[in-house]
This record gives C-alpha cells, sequence and structure tokens, in this order.
C-alpha cells in the first residue's frame, strides 16, 4: 500500500482527494492518444502488474514493453532514400531522416529508455530530472543532460506512469525550448485525469501508452496501476 506523503507540517499529504476525475470512457479516444492493443503488450503488462513480480524481472519487462511502445510510436517516423550496394549491387535504400532523441525523465523512465535503445540504438538519451517546487508548482530541473546542439527529427519523453500529469508537462514544456519538429510522450500506464491534462495542455504531441487505467487514490497512484514504477525497477521499497 502505498503511504501518503507529509507535507510541512507533518500532516498527510492527499493531493488527489476530493478532486473531481473524468472517466476511462471520457478520455478513451482524445485525438493523437494512442493505447496498445498488441496481445503481446496485454501479456507483459499481466506480469508487469503483478505483485509477486520482484525487480530484477520487473526491470526487465520495464524494457521489453519498452522496445514495443518504441516500435508502435516509431511506426509514423520520416525516411530518406540511402543509396547502398548489396553483395548482389546497387540499390536505393531507405533510412530514418534526422535523429532521434529520448529524454527519460528520472529516475522512473530509465527502464523505458532502455526498451527504446534495443530498438533505436543510436537514439541520443536525454536525461532529465524534474523536481516540484512545492510553493509555486513550478518544475525545477534537478538534472539536465540536453545538448545544445539539437538535430533531431523527433524527441519522445518516457516515464512510465501518468498519473497526475504534472512531470510530463513539465518534461514537454523543457523539450518545447528546443527547436525539435515533432515531440511525443510515451508511458506505460495512463490513469484518465493525467491523460486529460497532458494531452489538454500539449494537443500537439502524440501520447502512446500501455494501458488506460481506471482512476488516481487520493495520494495519485493509479488504480490498479502497478504500485511506485521507480521503486519496484530499483528494488528500493
Ligand atoms: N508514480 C508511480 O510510480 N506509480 C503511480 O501509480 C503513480 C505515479
Amino acid at each position: 500500500m502505498t503511504e501518503a506523503t507529509t507535507s510541512g507540517g507533518g500532516r498527510p499529504s492527499l493531493p488527489m482527494q476530493g478532486v473531481p476525475q473524468p472517466s476511462r470512457d471520457e478520455v478513451l479516444h482524445l485525438p493523437r492518444v494512442h493505447i496498445s492493443s498488441h496481445p503481446v503488450m496485454a501479456h507483459k503488462m499481466t506480469a508487469l502488474r503483478d505483485k509477486n513480480t520482484q525487480p530484477p524481472e520487473f526491470y526487465r519487462h520495464v524494457k521489453e514493453i519498452g522496445a514495443l511502445l518504441a516500435y508502435e510510436a516509431t511506426a509514423t517516423l520520416a525516411l530518406e532514400t540511402a543509396p547502398i550496394e548489396t553483395p548482389m549491387g546497387p540499390m536505393i535504400g531507405e533510412r530514418l531522416a534526422g535523429g532521434i532523441g529520448v529524454t527519460p525523465i528520472l529516475r522512473a523512465g530509465l527502464g523505458l529508455a532502455e526498451g527504446f535503445r534495443e530498438v533505436i540504438p543510436d537514439a541520443q538519451i536525454w536525461h532529465l530530472g524534474l523536481r516540484r517546487d512545492e510553493q509555486t508548482l513550478e518544475a525545477m530541473e534537478y538534472y539536465n543532460q540536453l545538448p545544445h546542439r539539437v538535430d533531431l527529427q523527433v524527441c519522445y519523453a518516457v516515464d512510465p506512469m501518468l498519473a497526475t500529469g504534472g512531470s510530463a508537462i513539465d518534461a514537454i514544456n523543457v523539450l518545447k525550448r528546443r527547436a525539435i519538429p515533432r515531440l511525443c510522450y510515451v508511458g506505460i500506464i495512463a490513469a484518465p485525469y493525467g491523460l486529460l491534462k497532458l494531452s489538454q495542455t500539449h494537443p500537439d504531441i502524440d501520447i502512446y501508452i500501455a494501458a488506460l487505467d481506471e482512476s488516481l487514490n487520493d495520494v495519485g497512484y493509479i488504480l490498479p496501476g502497478l504500485g511506485d514504477a521507480g521503486d519496484r525497477q530499483f528494488g528500493t521499497f
């Protein structure tokens, strides 16, 4: 069970208590939201969610789900022609036109980024650590390895749990300050609340998820969800 965090005076902080949440049906057909319907994904998701799945296996499933999501999210990437010679003679092949960036939101996004690297080994990995200032609710970057020179056709912000949507929205805000032609968000599980917030705040991005769950509990965890994706990957219970 998730414990409530304590704020200032030691009182439990229940940020979602009493907050109205949209239903699953209300967000199911939002534009630019892609929910995987692949049976292999459904199979792996059940193993991932199971509370008996231990961290090494959990991390492996996150990576594999990351690879499947990468496959789905890259289906519309632009190609350019590439003349090559096969052992049999010349041909016009195709290559991805422009670089691919992956921005894991620390720390839970690391496993997903590894999955992306399995599919696109030469993707640039732009690590981003975000923390919210409790007073202003502004995103503070505590770690940023975004390069100064940008030559990408697309960048994927990856974070497994789209719960309230706060970090996803902040990460896309950070990435929008770079000249990247296309931005996407990729997550494993979304709650209707966070999905609607992200989609309304950034209607110009594509959102790829493996599953859409029912709701958030009072502390902002996804139900039925899988618990804390960071703790379960890295064994920090
Ligand atoms: N972050 C998590 O790791 N799990 C949730 O359910 C929500 C946010």
